[in-house]
């Protein structure tokens, strides 16, 4: 029987997809990747809404596989935006000659498990047909866009622009009446920057969020010198850190400790360093309700004080979920763009959206007369990636059925039941609870240490089982529901999907628990696992 031509297809080539790519071909493996977008970037070729920028600080939230690459880029921001942040991608592509390997504007769309050739078969959308012993799907977790579902949007005549698919030119709002749906991160990034443009902004908020000050500001010099002599000893930390970031400082006190003055004192230090490290104030904001309540009341004090009408204010405060429990948002100037005359907020809770007509918006109350209609309602998160594709192994299991009941996967990183396909920050990984790029780097690198294994006992097969992926996903949940996290309706549990079953998807137990784990688990020669 002859061999697969390829040892692995990489679906992705975003922080992921590269490194991926980077890393395998390294030890000798013939690798071809597929990415749908134009070009490298991932979320930072597709995300380039005004205001797009991260919120783990640059230094942190990069590659730390190269020491020359992490010494030689300079980041100007303490939060880089998108365009310096794709920048960079572009950069690592080319310095590691990666983009040869990648054809874009690809899509894989149909992946089937060979049982009897122990490989992999794969269709594009563009008619490519590859077979390879490896899939390495590096789709992402937010990349997935969803729209609201509205009756009449087809027939809207101005721009409908989704945050996830931002054009590549500019987008000019000057003299425009623009309405926003949703306030999420990319919400809460992007309106203030439209705000600044637009004749009139309507923002059509179904939940408010907790946004705490980025305070972005250019990167100090001297700093970055200081980092940069010390990031061995950083990246170090980061990997051992629930949050895969250097800056973690463990909390060893309740908020219940401290008398209100105390802690007081502490959130408005926290606030201050404008970072979501606030939540980690102390060690049981995201697990005891009393405890989270004290923040929530700190930060929803803070909203009030800068919003000018009290019925705003109101509104934009928080109150159905506790702080931390859905992803909490760096902002700059969010709040304060509201006291803009031209700037309107209205409460779907109130006034739910009933259509869309070819010039307006409107709810059970009001019609809103808007020329650009712009979608900030996030994305069918962790699973829909992977669920886009027709997977299945010939003869056996869709993933569509394995995950009927919800996404799972062994350590987040194989589904059981489909030999020799690999998800990078999978259902059960600690994901998009962590500084990603730190995940990213783990999971590649055990999945290149798995197959070096492999390779080393001429074996072709890797599995998990359903006995392990049931142990993991049940400690997924055990460690969840021992916080606050899966009583928010958040995107972390499907919520924001219709009809998408509820399950707590990423791991909380931190990305160093994590790390160990998965180490342990390769350690006992991949306990768990069947190689044949
Ligand atoms: P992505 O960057 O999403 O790349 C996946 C790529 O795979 C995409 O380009 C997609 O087109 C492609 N693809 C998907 N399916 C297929 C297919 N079937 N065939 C071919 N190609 C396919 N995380 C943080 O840790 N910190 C942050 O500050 C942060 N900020 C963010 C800001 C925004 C606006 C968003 C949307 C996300 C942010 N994230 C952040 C999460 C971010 O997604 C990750 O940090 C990281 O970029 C993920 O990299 P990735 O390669 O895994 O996935
Ligand atoms: P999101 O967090 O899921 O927010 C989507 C928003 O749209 C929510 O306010 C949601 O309301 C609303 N919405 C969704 N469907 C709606 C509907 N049918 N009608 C009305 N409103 C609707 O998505 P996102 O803002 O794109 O962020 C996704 C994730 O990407 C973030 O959580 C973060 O991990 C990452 N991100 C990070 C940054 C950053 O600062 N670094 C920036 C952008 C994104 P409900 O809350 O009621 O569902």
């Amino acid at each position: 029987m002859t061999a697969p031509a390829l040892d692995a297809v990489v679906a992705g080539a975003g922080f992921a997809g590269l490194y991926a790519i980077h890393r395998l071909r390294a030890m000798g493996l013939r690798v071809q990747a597929f990415e749908a977008g134009g070009d490298v970037g991932g979320t930072w070729y597709w995300n380039r809404y005004p205001g797009a920028r991260c919120d783990v600080e640059s230094l942190d939230y990069s590659y730390s596989f190269s020491e020359e690459l992490q010494q030689e880029w300079e980041w100007t921001e303490k939060y880089a935006g998108q365009p310096e942040i794709l920048r960079y991608l572009r950069h690592v592509a080319e310095r590691f000659g990666l983009r040869g390997a990648v054809q874009f504007g690809t899509s894989v769309t149909a992946a089937r498990f060979d049982p009897g050739r122990s490989s992999w078969q794969l269709e594009t959308d563009r008619g490519d047909r590859v077979e390879a012993r490896f899939f390495i799907l590096a789709g992402g977790c937010l990349s997935r866009p969803q729209l609201a579902a509205l009756p009449g949007l087809q027939a809207f005549a101005g721009r409908v622009l989704h945050t996830g698919r931002w054009p590549h030119e500019p987008v000019d709002f000057g003299g425009r009446r623009v309405a926003v749906i949703g306030t999420g991160s990319s919400g809460i990034q992007l309106i203030p920057q439209v705000a600044r443009q637009a004749a009139q902004l309507t923002v059509f908020q179904r939940t408010p969020n907790y946004s705490l000050p980025a305070f972005n500001r250019p990167l100090d010099r001297d700093y970055v010198r200081w980092f940069k002599r010390h990031y061995a000893q950083r990246r170090e930390k980061a990997r051992y850190a629930p949050g895969g970031s250097s800056g973690y400082t463990a909390p060893d006190r309740s908020a219940l400790d401290d008398t209100p003055r105390e802690r007081e004192a502490v959130y408005e230090r926290g606030w201050a360093r404008g970072s979501t490290a606030l939540l980690r104030s102390y060690k049981d904001i995201l697990t005891s309700q009393a405890a989270n309540d004290t923040l929530a009341q700190f930060v929803r004090a803070k909203i009030r004080g800068k919003v000018r009408d009290p019925a705003v204010a109101a509104l934009l405060a928080p109150t159905d979920h506790g702080i931390g429990t859905k992803r909490v948002c760096l902002d700059t100037g969010y709040f304060e763009a509201y006291d803009a005359p031209h700037v309107r907020l209205v409460n779907l809770r109130e006034e739910p959206l009933v259509e869309v007509t070819p010039g307006a918006l409107r709810t059970r109350a009001r019609e809103v007369a808007v020329d650009d209609l712009v979608f900030a309602t996030g994305y069918d998160a962790i699973s829909g990636a992977a669920l886009a594709i027709d997977l299945a192994v010939e003869g056996g299991p869709a993933l569509a059925d394995h995950w009927r009941d919800g996404a799972r996967a062994c350590l987040g990183l194989m589904a059981a039941g489909f030999p020799n396909l690999f998800l990078v920050t999978g259902p059960g990984s600690p994901s998009v609870l962590a500084n990603m790029v730190t995940g990213i780097e783990q999971h590649v690198d055990w999945i290149a240490g798995c197959i070096a294994y492999l390779r080393e006992r001429g074996a072709g097969r890797i599995e998990a089982t359903a006995a392990a992926e049931q142990d993991w996903m049940a400690h997924v949940q055990r460690l969840a529901a021992a916080t606050l996290l899966p009583r928010a309706n958040s995107w972390f549990t499907g919520a924001n999907i219709p009809g998408k079953p509820r399950v707590f998807l990423p791991y909380v137990g931190g990305h160093g628990a994590y790390r160990m784990a998965c180490a342990d688990v390769a350690f006992r020669g991949y306990e768990g696992f069947t190689i044949s």
